[in-house]
């Protein structure tokens, strides 16, 4: 299962939306973006904490659903 983190959940306001497919890959995108664009230096420990119950199973992209085709 893909796991995504909302920087809204951390950040109000910003739309950026980490997805990796596990923790630690969305927290190193997250990092990045922090530094980035939060200009923040280093992920402090109660950042990091924060990030980490942010985290949640990403959506999967939504699908049409297929008619069905069956044989007639
Ligand atoms: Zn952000």
């Amino acid at each position: 299962m893909a796991r995504e983190l909302r920087c809204a959940d951390l950040m109000p306001g910003c739309n950026f939306v980490a997805q990796g497919k596990d923790d630690s890959e969305v927290m190193k995108k997250t990092a990045e973006h922090a530094k980035s664009v939060h200009k923040m230096a280093a992920i402090s420990m109660g950042i990091e904490k924060k990030a980490r119950a942010a985290i949640r199973d990403a959506k999967t992209i939504e699908h049409i659903p297929s008619r069905e085709e069956g044989p007639s």
